[in-house]
């Protein structure tokens, strides 16, 4: 399998190369040259599938660069780390079915795909003989899933930049009680967008880049797609054992477009998902976009579920790919006009595609607090405000028709806050959160200021 840039400047590189460059060299993002298409007996053999097994299936369609026993064991060494031995468990409530994607070491979805990533790296630095130092800011999620997929790997040291006392204490607590000697936190004297803009600074410092060899684990990593397309297929088999039934929905709160995007890719792949649901906050341009083809930037505003406060989806350009037939002139064309004019329109055509793939709703704030309540009151179950976002579209979205998974892409005790103004009692810790008040920890404060930021990583890098 080969790979190209949306943009249509690197083509035919393999799998492990479009790993190690992330985004690609010409500004855009790597995708596959092909899908590979399931036939319906492909399909019948992956829904016996464990887990493990089920992700190499998947995996190894795409990595076809790496040997069948040294992705075996880079997949099981990943998901060993999960404290369910489903991994990402399917529960029925309340008539839908919720997609449990919470059990990694940081609580959140994001641990499905940087388990993996953090090993392939360690893997392909090794294979290379390279060092990689990674370079991120974080608000929250991403950075502790990123810490938890590198911690303790070898010729790799990562450096994560966090707005110091402004993001949640437990999201802060999961990344400094984090002390392996490869782990660096730093807690900026700024806000999440000053650490957005200071990363960005670093990395347009071609000749530091490259004496340093920074690396990035955002979500434009084709690699981080890719794991995230195994659980479409887990859940689909799950629920054909439990139901019978061929054809399902997936609901699925949304920032990025990187989690529904894979969906996608689980669809053109042949899984039988009717429409995939794509939830949003307040911050709804994704949702504008599938309802009215109005694909246009607002303010960023705060909400309880502040991992989807985002209103530049960074993976948007993917599908804009494809919705484009795979012209990546177009392709060019659109991304310097939306960065021109903030805002993309599209024609009757183009909507009546993405209408044949896609169903949206935004969901706001009490809506949102609404659905944890409705939900606890009726089945004792405790959803986070991510998934009550995508619970409350899955709901208002489908009538019924043929059954419905929403992707829970967060462990309620993460954001008790929002839980504790929904239902009025804080949500269960789980055995990982258990004292981490108490455990040793390792953070540097530091002014927010990319020269600041330059020297600490010029001093501590591999
Ligand atoms: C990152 C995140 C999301 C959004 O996922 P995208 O891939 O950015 O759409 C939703 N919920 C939680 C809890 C997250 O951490």
């Amino acid at each position: 399998m080969r790979y190209q840039s949306t943009r249509g400047q690197v083509r035919d590189i393999t799998f492990k190369d479009a790993v190690m460059m992330g985004l690609a060299d010409d500004g855009g993002l790597l995708l596959p040259e092909e899908i590979p298409r399931l036939t319906p007996g492909d399909l019948e053999v992956l829904e016996k599938l464990a887990y493990p097994e089920l992700a190499f299936q998947i995996i190894s369609r795409f990595a076809t660069d790496i040997p069948s026993a040294d992705l075996t064991e880079l997949i099981h060494r990943s998901y060993a780390s999960f404290s369910h031995p489903d991994i990402t468990p399917l529960v029925h409530k309340n008539g839908v079915y919720i997609l449990e994607l919470f059990h990694g070491p940081t609580l959140a979805f994001k641990d499905v795909a940087l388990q993996f990533l953090g090993n392939l790296f360690e893997y392909l630095l090794k294979e290379r003989n390279e060092k990689m130092n990674i370079l991120g800011a974080t608000s929250g999620d991403t950075g502790s899933a990123a810490i938890y997929g590198v911690r303790g790997k070898e010729n790799l040291n990562i450096f994560i930049l966090h707005p110091h006392k402004k993001v949640s204490p437990i999201q802060e607590l999961q990344m400094t009680t984090v002390t392996d000697a490869n782990v660096f936190n730093l807690a900026i004297t700024g806000t999440f967008d000053d650490g957005q803009r200071i990363v960005k600074e670093v990395f347009g410092d071609l000749q530091f880049k490259s004496l340093h060899a920074l690396g990035a684990v955002n979500s434009i990593n084709w690699a981080r797609v890719l794991a995230q397309v195994v659980y479409y297929f887990y859940a689909w088999g799950e629920v054909r054992r439990q139901t019978g039934c061929r054809e399902i929905y997936f609901s699925v709160p949304t920032g990025n477009f990187g989690d529904i995007f894979a969906g996608y890719i689980a669809k053109k792949m042949g899984l039988p998902i009717r429409r995939l649901i794509l939830a949003t906050n307040e911050n709804n341009i994704l949702a504008r976009f599938v309802r009215k083809g109005d694909y246009s930037i607002g303010d960023v505003v705060q909400t309880p579920s502040p991992s989807m406060d985002i209103q530049l989806a960074s993976n948007f350009e993917r599908y804009l790919f494809y919705l484009y037939g795979g012209d990546a002139h177009r392709v060019v064309a659109a991304m310097e006009s939306f960065s021109k004019n903030g805002s993309l329109r599209f024609d009757d055509a183009e909507r009546k595609t993405v209408e044949e793939d896609f169903l949206a709703l935004s969901v706001d704030t009490s809506q949102t607090l609404a659905t944890i309540a409705d939900f606890h009151e009726k089945t004792g179950y405790v959803l986070d405000p991510h998934t009550a976002v995508g619970v409350h579209a899955g709901q208002a979205l489908c009538g019924g028709d043929f059954p419905v998974v929403c992707l829970a892409t967060a462990h309620p005790a993460k954001f008790g806050d929002a839980v504790q103004q929904a239902i009025g009692c804080d949500p269960e810790r789980p055995e990982s959160l258990l004292g981490i008040e108490e455990k040793e920890k390792r953070c540097e404060i530091i002014a927010a200021d990319t020269e600041a930021i330059k020297a600490f990583v010029a001093l501590h890098a591999l």
